[in-house]
């Protein structure tokens, strides 16, 4: 069980990601723009960001730049959710900090697999780390 922002523009979209993740157990944190996204994440510390690569106004490319160049969010991993992934669209989203991606439409599966995964490799990176026992 993981605490999870989802930044997410579109009503849809929103519900369906909350709706897959609650139902796993996590607990949610929701904006519906990248500045409120910044903000939750600078003040909660979610484990894990999913991150809607189209936003109005700032977009989810900058808003995961602005998340890795502050020390307070640096460490949170980025799930990019994207509409799109034409050829060079991975490369900019791996370049702008994201940690993997997932496209859309959400499928359920697919979603929880990139979740689970990207929980699982920051909980590795902790242990490493910080030697801390498993179950911590
Ligand atoms: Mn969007």
């Amino acid at each position: 069980m993981a605490r999870i922002l989802i930044v997410e523009d579109t009503p849809a979209n929103m519900l369906l990601a909350g709706t897959i993740l609650q139902n796993a157990g996590h607990t949610l944190l929701q904006a519906t723009d990248a500045p409120l996204g910044l903000a939750l994440a600078q003040e909660h510390q979610p484990d894990l960001v999913l991150m809607d690569i189209q936003l109005p106004g700032m977009d989810g490319l900058a808003a995961t730049r602005a998340l890795k160049a502050d020390e307070r969010t640096q460490d949170i991993p980025v799930l990019a959710l994207t509409a799109f992934a034409m050829k060079g669209d991975e490369e900019r989203m791996r370049a702008a900090g994201c940690a993997a991606y997932v496209a859309k439409p959400l499928r359920y599966q697919q979603l929880l697999a990139a979740v689970d995964g990207l929980l699982a490799h920051d909980v590795a990176n902790d242990d490493a780390t910080k030697q801390e026992g498993v179950g911590s």
